[in-house]
Formats: structure tokens, sequence, C-alpha cells
């Protein structure tokens, strides 16, 4: 099962109810971070995602937004003691940036990383994919590996027992009765999770193409339609462009987040998104997605 928890949802500044960017995602009893701007590693303790356990962070750009949060909760993770390395991923010119900050703790290790695989988890993997807003700004895309499910039917008829599952799984095959069984025989594959993280970006191609049949698409949507022009101009989505991309791309769930705090409530933007994708949802500080 996979958890993940908005930690952070304002764009730029945060506001009293909205902290900035941050996503939590709980695989197997690890934490990963998707950004992590000032005030995640209390954003952590609210809800409930244990700092802890965070095993790597995933930046998407260098805006002060989306990183500032590294150097308090890597203090805090220095003061408990913390021995396991952590590490942080992002584009060109991170390893300067984490530098500028004082994080030169041992357990701390970062990665610049351009387009491909970046991060090879037990049962999943993480790829950055580029994105258009600015120089060097990434998106995220976490997907779980294939599995294959045994039907208990088939399994039943091929004499399939007891430790012979193992065996199948390890080695893709098994004799029964002097007969090989291949795992593809008495299983049926199943498509692993996927969820796509846009960072800060214009709705672009790209994003679409990497969220085609995403399961969870968490896009920015910084502005309504009455900032268009502003949201053109220091290349965020609207609200509508985000749910229009999901709507392209056919994610199954979009949670739009990086709302600027020009906005109290979020009626308006959301009747905009709803129109374009009746899946969309506006996040929210705390808001939970759980996918099994
Ligand atoms: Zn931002
Ligand atoms: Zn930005």
């Amino acid at each position: 099962m996979i958890r993940v928890v908005m930690l952070g949802t304002s764009a730029s500044v945060p506001s009293v109810s909205r902290n900035l960017s941050s996503m939590g995602v709980r695989y197997e009893g690890e934490v990963y971070l998707f950004d992590c701007g000032e005030g995640t590693q209390r954003q952590m303790m609210k809800y409930k995602l244990s700092y802890a356990k965070t095993k790597a962070i995933f930046i998407t750009h260098l805006h002060a937004d989306h990183y500032l949060g590294i150097a308090g909760l890597c203090h805090t993770l220095h003061m408990i003691g913390r021995k396991d390395i952590l590490t942080v991923y992002g584009p060109r010119g991170t390893v300067r940036r984490m530098e500028g900050l004082g994080c030169n703790y041992e357990f701390l290790r970062v990665e610049e990383v351009g387009e491909g695989v970046v991060y090879k988890g037990e049962g999943f993997s993480v790829r950055a994919f580029p994105v258009e807003h600015g120089r060097n700004a990434l998106g995220y895309v976490l997907e779980e590996d294939e599995r294959r499910n045994f039907e208990k039917e088939k399994c039943d008829r091929f004499g399939i027992k007891g430790v012979m599952f193992r065996e199948l799984e390890r080695k893709g095959e098994v004799e029964v009765e002097g007969r090989a069984v291949k795992i593809e025989e008495v299983t049926k594959p199943k498509k692993g999770k996927k969820i796509v993280y846009s960072g800060d970006t214009r709705a672009c191609r790209r994003v679409e193409e990497e969220a085609k049949g995403a399961d969870l698409l968490i896009h920015e949507g910084t502005f309504g339609e009455d900032r268009r022009e502003e949201a053109d101009e220091r290349e965020h989505s609207t609200v509508a462009d985000a749910a229009e991309l999901a709507r392209r791309a056919g994610a199954k769930r979009l949670i739009i987040t990086h709302i600027s705090n020009r906005y109290g409530k979020v009626d308006e933007l959301l009747k905009e998104a709803r129109k374009a994708f009746d899946k969309a949802e506006i996040a929210k500080d705390g808001m939970e997605i759980m996918l099994k």
C-alpha cells in the first residue's frame, strides 16, 4: 500500500493554512519526500509521517519554496543521531545549493540528476523528466514494478502448493510431477501503481505523456483563470490547465497543488477545474491518499 500525504500546498510563500511545497510518500515503511519547502519537518510531525524514516528527497527545481526545509530536517536528523544515508536528488545546481544551506552532514548525499531513472527501491522506481519552468526543472514519476498474482484455480489445476510458490517467484518455473510449469501459466500480471508529480510547470506535453494512465497525478495549479497572464508569464499552470491535462492523459485522479495565497476560498478554483475534469481536487495540507 502506498500512502501519499500532501505536506505543503502553497505557492511561493506560506499562509496560515498552507505550508510550502512538499509531498510525502510512505512505501514499505520508508518515507520519500518530493520537494521539501521550509517547515516540512513540522508538517510531517503534524500529519504523522515519520521524519526519521525519510530515505530520499526528490527536489523538482531550485526555487527556495521547494527546498529550504532540507536544512531544518537534516539538523533534526543530526540531533537524533541519524546514521543511515539520506540522499537528496535534484537538478543541476543542487550540490552548490545544499552547500549554501550549510548541509554537510555525514549521512547526507546529494546527487544531481537529469532525465531518466534516478532511484530504484524495493518494488518501485522513481524517474525524472524535464518540465517547463525556468531552467532545469524536473517532474517525477514514482512507479511500482509490475507484479504477478497467483490464480488459485490454475494453481490447483497444475498442483502448485507449499514451497512451490516461492520457487516459482524466484526462478520463474517449477517442476510438478515431471512437468515444468511456468509462472505465466498460473499467474496474471498486475500493473503497479503510478504517481506523477509535476513540480512547478506550465502545462506541457511532457507531463501529459508521463501522466498517461496514472493512478494519481499531482499537478501544480497556482492560479485561476483570472490570473491567466501571470500564470503564462511566470511559467505556472492555472487549475483549468492542470485539469485539462489530466483529462487528456486519462489520469484516474488529480490533486491540484501549489495554490497561490491570493486565493482564500478555493470553491471557484475547484469549479474551474471540475469543468474540465470531474475527478479534480484542490489539495489542502494534510490531505491523504491511499493507493492499494
Ligand atoms: Zn514554487
Ligand atoms: Zn518555481
